[in-house]
């Protein structure tokens, strides 16, 4: 039995349409034929027209084991990427949903910049199944939320990292970390003019909190990874035993 309510229009490229209600709800993603694009066009469907729908790109194998780069090659298995295995990384493993392109750019536009919040849900619900995908339960001592700098938050009212976590509970910590400068936008900078910015911004709240915890750190979109290398560095140097990342956005560069 379908529904036809009254039309929505797309968040991505403005055009109107007709959204269906069906009873069917969102998949589950262990048992989604379609995995994480099937999950990602139902929770978007009163959100995206079904043409842009489709051009979400999940963060699907061969990807890299550490930094979760998606290589282009969609043949093979995971393994390290070049990058990877000539640095070190201050983190275990990176993961995303998707690639961070125009698409998924623009959505996360309007989430965090033009109050587009209801977004928030379902972003929300598709970070939640990649985090199942990639974490045994249990084994994430604490979710901690990349801090906005305090006058940012206030200008925006509220932090868009937290936000996608804040049904997981208790274990979402947002006084662990913070942001003791504020940093131009990473948009535009370089990779190593994002490092330079992100250098010394953040500092540890609570040391004794993260002492051999095994973290995981949240963030909107993994770009260059200069902003949650620097976190995961400085809870590192608290001994946190392990840091991991889970972003909504992958770049590919
Ligand atoms: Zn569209
Ligand atoms: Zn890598």
């Amino acid at each position: 039995m379908k529904n036809a309510l009254l039309p929505f229009s797309c968040r991505v490229c403005g055009q109107f349409f007709h959204y269906y209600e069906t009873n069917q709800g969102a998949p589950d993603y262990a048992s989604a034929p379609g995995g994480l694009e099937a999950l990602f066009t139902c929770l978007m469907a009163q959100h995206l027209c079904p043409v842009c729908a489709r051009q979400f790109t999940a963060a699907e194998p061969p990807i890299c084991t550490r930094c979760g780069l998606i290589f282009k090659s969609r043949q093979g298995e995971d393994h390290l990427c070049g990058d990877c295995l000539e640095s070190e990384k201050p983190y275990g493993m990176a993961r995303a949903a998707g690639v961070h392109d125009q698409s998924l750019m623009t959505i996360m536009h309007a989430y965090k910049y033009d109050g587009k919040v209801q977004l928030g849900g379902p972003l929300s619900k598709l970070l939640t199944a990649v985090y199942e995908r990639h974490w045994r339960p249990g084994s994430i001592d604490l979710v901690v939320p990349v801090p906005l700098y305090p006058a940012r938050l206030r200008k925006r009212g509220f932090n868009q990292a937290y936000l996608l976590v804040r049904s997981w509970g208790d274990v979402v910590k947002r006084d662990i970390l913070q942001r003791t400068r504020r940093t131009a936008p990473q948009t535009g900078l370089g990779r190593k003019e994002r490092l330079k910015n992100v250098k010394g911004a953040f500092s540890v709240k609570a040391p004794a909190a993260v002492k051999n915890r095994h973290i995981l750190l949240v963030d909107d979109v993994y770009t260059t990874g200069a902003t949650v290398r620097e976190c995961a560095r400085i809870l590192k140097r608290c001994n946190a035993a392990q840091v991991d990342i889970l972003t909504v956005g992958r770049a590919v560069t």
